[in-house]
C-alpha cells in the first residue's frame, strides 16, 4: 500500500489540492483540486506530483485555442486574461475588488476565448476600448458587459456609489466638497489603501516635513 502524504494546501501548477478524494480503483490516491480557472477536478497524488496533469483541462484548452486563433499577443486576448485572473486567482493584485467581491467570469467565457472574442467583436470592440460591466456588482457575462473608451472604466462608476454617513447620503465628491476635502486623497485612501470612509475623511494628513515616509503611507 503507498504511503499517504497530504498534499492540502500544496499548489502544482494550476491546481491547488482541497481536499482527499475518493481512491482510484487500483487504489491510488487521489486528491480534489481547485484550477486557476475556478474548476475543480480530480487528480491522482502520482499525476500531481510528477506534472502529468496541470490543470483541470483548460490549460489544453488554452493552448489549443492559441495554436488555432494565434491570438494570444493581442490585447483583446490580454484583456480576456487578465479579467479570469482578477476573478479567480487570489494572487492577483486586484482578486480583492472581483473574486473577492463575489465577481465571476460567466463559464462560457471563463472556458472559451473564442466565445469572449466573437461577443466582443461582435459588439463593438476595438483596441481604444475597454470592457465595462453595466452592473459593477455584477459578473462578467454578455448581459452585463459593453465595450467603453479607456479610463470611463467602473472603477471611476465606484466612486459614485452613494456613500452614507451622519444621517446623509452623498457620492464621495460631494462629500469632499461638502467636508472641504481633497477629492483625490480621500479617493486615493478607500480605493488604494483600502480605508472605509470615515477613516479616510477623518485621518489627520501627515505634512512633507514632518515625515516624507509616513506621507506616502497614509496618501
Ligand atoms: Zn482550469
Amino acid at each position: 500500500m503507498p504511503k499517504f502524504i497530504d498534499l492540502v494546501g500544496k499548489k502544482y501548477n494550476k491546481l491547488t489540492v482541497i481536499e482527499r478524494a475518493e481512491n482510484a480503483s487500483s487504489g491510488a490516491v487521489r486528491w480534489k483540486c481547485l484550477c486557476e480557472c475556478g474548476n475543480y477536478t480530480i487528480v491522482r497524488a502520482a499525476n500531481l506530483k510528477n506534472g502529468a496533469v496541470k490543470s483541470c483541462g483548460c490549460l489544453l484548452h488554452e493552448t489549443e485555442n492559441k495554436k488555432t486563433h494565434g491570438m494570444s499577443k493581442t490585447r483583446i486576448y490580454q484583456e480576456w486574461n487578465s479579467i479570469k485572473n482578477r476573478c479567480t486567482n487570489p494572487s492577483n493584485k486586484r482578486y480583492e475588488d472581483y473574486g473577492g467581491r463575489g465577481i465571476n467570469v460567466c463559464s462560457e467565457w471563463r472556458n472559451d476565448f473564442l466565445s469572449f472574442y466573437n461577443w466582443a467583436v461582435t459588439n463593438g470592440y476595438n483596441d481604444r476600448l475597454t470592457i465595462e460591466r453595466k452592473d459593477v456588482d455584477g459578473d462578467y457575462c454578455p448581459e452585463n458587459c459593453c465595450w467603453i473608451p479607456l479610463g470611463e472604466q467602473a472603477n471611476n462608476r465606484r466612486m459614485n456609489l452613494s456613500i452614507e454617513y451622519n444621517g446623509k447620503t452623498k457620492n464621495l465628491k460631494e462629500w469632499c466638497e461638502e467636508l472641504n476635502l481633497n477629492y483625490k486623497r480621500v479617493h486615493n485612501r478607500m480605493f488604494k489603501l483600502g480605508y472605509s470612509f470615515e477613516e479616510a475623511i477623518t485621518k489627520p494628513v501627515m505634512t512633507q516635513k514632518r515625515n516624507k515616509e509616513a506621507k506616502n503611507k497614509y496618501g
